[in-house]
């Protein structure tokens, strides 16, 4: 069978069916996906020596002849298996660990290479646990590399020793060594299907190489350098598309849609402005002047709020909401759960009822007399969870369409919203979100959004004092948190370490135990607890006897992340805080310091491990919140962005967020590219690529 990129993995030869299951584990499905599946670092397998030349503590490549092996026993009873390789200089002793199957694969005469570390053994220096590679069997001639004789300039000679070997993240019964095998096969097969879709032009400009170069190199580097500027073009690519396809959705979504196109009048739009209880902050200003010149434009609005908790983007939601109404048309908050938007409703009514818009609630629960009226087309707002989305609800004169914490949202629901294009006439979208976005990611991935930033917090708001406790002053922080709740009269939050969206029935267990330990602690105390598995209408009334102070504390899953507020809650302790990232703790913590007393966030942890703790201690310091996304980003290693997943943020499969040069590079190369050329008529390649890649990485949440 002729291979091609498109080709299931599973009809490579000596892949197959079963093999075929565990690379779809690694994501990989195609022929392609293997060869783009790159390694994330290398074995230095490069030095290669004489036996008599080898030393204690290096790792080096050897080659020779098998002329010892025998298995073994170690004292303690482990398998254990002792060789000899024996060249024109020497012989080398070798042992491996419980791998008695070699017996059969290095029989004595097999000529073979071993790349491994040196050690001292007793008082003899021994090569443990290297790696093999065969070159030839006695009294047989085959090479297993002969059929790569014909592959390029990097002549592959050898895929695990005598040189930089890859190694690739595995998964049960995929190694490295497997793997390396069938790439290069790979290689050596399709290298010359792959396509050059980059234009010479960018090549030259960006100091790139080609791309099969690219590929051979990231597989198997001649030297580091060479592995450095693979890794660079294929970064560089994956960024560049990254950002050309959000350019092609933003050119798409402008051509394609048309809008209701608003009018406003700013001497009405001053007036509901100094209605408001407070003055707009100038970040706030700013926006809302954002928000309202895309309300003119002839293509629907499709705006990324994104502002700190406590930021004030619900002001700013409400104001376009009513100017969607002084041109008649309707508008939806569309918040991701129910307590959220009770919240929500609460709100903009106070601000737009003296205006006398017909405001509405809409959620799963409760059939009110809102979700009947709504049916019947008799609101100006409604404000709701996705039971907005139903078919029953009819919004003839939709024109604005407000989603609270975008990452709750997935595509569907989204693509729903924009079905409910009535007349030839896509509503405006306005998304909000309190996740802190890096500066490098928003650039990337939401180049197909307008982006407005609230970064500063409405005065008179105070930081929240932070400390990080440690396992031997919890009793006294316990002690404390009374002191301060009896003097001040404030609340406190207590959340409880769960991270998964979904809320198991066992980690309801581990909060209930804990809602009984807190009883014990804080005796005298009314207590309410709130978590995802509770009934909405129980959740409800959880927080409302806490927004009234029925209750002085509120333990609490993590479902108070979003957009709680509550100005009388002055402290927030998490449990357990190292289970979460920078960016939700930050976000958790901005539950508190909305009033005006002094606020606090005491993050306990039990871990000892140095780099947690600082980690965790910089929020001490740091109460910026894309601070502290960029500091996410810049203390976890590539592909484990922990937690970011879940806030819309793709994991980049070759390139990484923290390469921020690389990231303003590709970016500049998009602009250069469709400003000259916008219907991309030159770049009849670059064309084709995006067809076959319609969707936007940004949006497979
Ligand atoms: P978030 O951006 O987290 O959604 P909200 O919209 O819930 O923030 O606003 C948080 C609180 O701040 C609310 O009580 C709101 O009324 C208040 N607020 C908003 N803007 C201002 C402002 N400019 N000055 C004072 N308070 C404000
Ligand atoms: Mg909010």
């Amino acid at each position: 069978m002729q291979l091609s990129l498109n080709t299931p993995i599973q009809y490579v030869p000596r892949v197959g069916p079963v093999m075929a299951k565990r690379l779809e584990k690694l994501g990989i499905h195609t022929v392609e996906d293997l060869l783009f599946y790159v390694p994330f670092r290398y074995d230095d397998f490069s030095l290669v020596s004489p036996v008599a030349r080898v030393q204690a503590g290096e790792t080096v490549t050897v080659s020779g002849t098998i002329t010892s092996f025998r298995n073994a026993f170690t004292k303690s009873g482990k398998k254990l298996q002792q060789a000899q390789l024996t060249d024109e200089t020497g012989t080398l002793d070798v042992i491996w660990f419980n791998q008695p199957f070699l017996a059969q694969i290095l029989p004595v005469g097999t000529q073979t290479r071993l790349a491994g570390k040196i050690d001292w053994f007793g008082h003899k220096i021994v090569m443990t646990s290297p790696v093999h590679e065969i070159t030839k069997i006695e009294g047989s001639h085959t090479s297993i590399h002969g059929s790569m004789r014909s592959f390029s300039a990097n002549q592959i000679e050898s895929l695990h020793t005598g040189r930089l070997a890859p190694v690739y993240p595995e998964t049960q019964g995929v190694s490295s060594k497997w793997l390396r095998g069938r790439i290069a096969f790979i290689i050596q097969q399709c290298i010359q299907q792959v396509i050059e879709y980059l234009p010479d032009s960018i090549i030259e400009e960006y100091g790139l190489i080609g791309i099969h170069q690219a590929i051979e190199h990231i597989h198997y580097p001649t030297d580091p350098k060479s592995a450095t500027y693979a890794h660079r073009r294929l970064a560089f690519e994956e960024l560049f598309f990254l950002q050309l396809r959000a350019w092609e959705e933003r050119m798409l979504w402008q051509q394609t849609n048309r809008s209701h196109q608003c009018k406003t009048d700013e001497s009405e739009v001053s007036q509901c402005i100094r209605s408001l209880p407070f003055t707009l902050t100038n970040d706030q200003q700013t926006t809302t002047k954002e928000i309202l010149t895309d309300l003119t434009l002839p293509y629907p609005m499709n705006r990324l709020l994104e502002g700190d908790v406590g930021a004030g983007k619900t002001v700013v939601a409400a104001i376009a909401m009513y100017v969607a109404y002084k041109n008649g048309l309707q508008s939806i908050l569309m918040a991701p759960t129910q307590i959220l938007a009770e919240q929500h409703y609460t709100t903009i009514k106070s601000f737009l009822d003296p205006f006398g818009l017909q405001i509405g609630l809409v959620t799963g629960s409760i059939k009110t007399e809102s979700a009947r009226l709504a049916w019947n087309d008799k609101f100006d707002i409604l404000v709701g969870t996705h039971a907005l989305l139903s078919s029953k609800i009819k919004l003839e004169r939709l024109g604005l369409v407000v989603i609270d914490e975008q990452q709750r949202f997935g595509v569907l629901q989204r693509g729903i919203l924009v079905g409910k294009t009535k007349n030839g006439k896509t509503p405006h979208m306005l998304t909000m979100t309190a996740t802190p976005i890096p500066r490098t990611v928003a650039r990337t991935l939401f180049g197909n959004l307008n982006l407005s930033v609230l970064a500063t917090i409405p005065d008179g708001r105070k930081e929240v004092k932070t400390w990080v406790v440690p396992k031997e002053k919890r009793e006294n922080a316990y002690e404390w948190i009374k002191k301060q709740l009896n003097e001040t009269g404030g609340q406190a939050y207590i959340v409880c370490p769960l991270i998964e969206e979904s809320e198991t029935l066992t980690s309801v267990k581990a909060v209930k135990t804990e809602y009984e330990l807190l009883k014990s602690i804080f005796s005298g105390m009314s207590i309410g607890l709130l978590h995802g598995r509770m009934k909405p209408k129980e959740k409800t009334t959880a927080l409302d006897r806490f927004r009234t102070q029925k209750d002085a504390i509120l333990l609490a899953t993590p479902v108070v992340e979003v957009g709680i507020d509550i100005p009388n809650a002055i402290i927030i302790l998490i449990e357990a805080a190292e289970r979460f990232c920078l960016a939700q703790l930050h976000q958790l913590r901005g539950r508190v310091g909305r009033g005006r007393i002094a606020s606090f966030c005491l993050l306990f942890t039990e871990t000892e491990d140095a780099l947690t703790l600082k980690r965790l201690k910089s929020l001490e310091t740091t109460h910026s919140g894309p601070l502290l996304a960029d500091l996410d980003l810049a203390l976890r290693g590539p592909g484990e962005l922990f937690g970011t997943r879940q806030h819309g943020i793709p994991d980049l499969k070759i390139a990484r967020w923290t390469q921020a040069d690389l990231i303003a590079q590709s970016q500049k190369a998009v602009k250069a590219l469709t400003s000259a050329d916008p219907t991309l008529t030159s770049f009849p390649l670059l064309m084709e690529k995006l067809k076959n890649s319609t969707i936007h990485a940004a949006h497979q949440d």
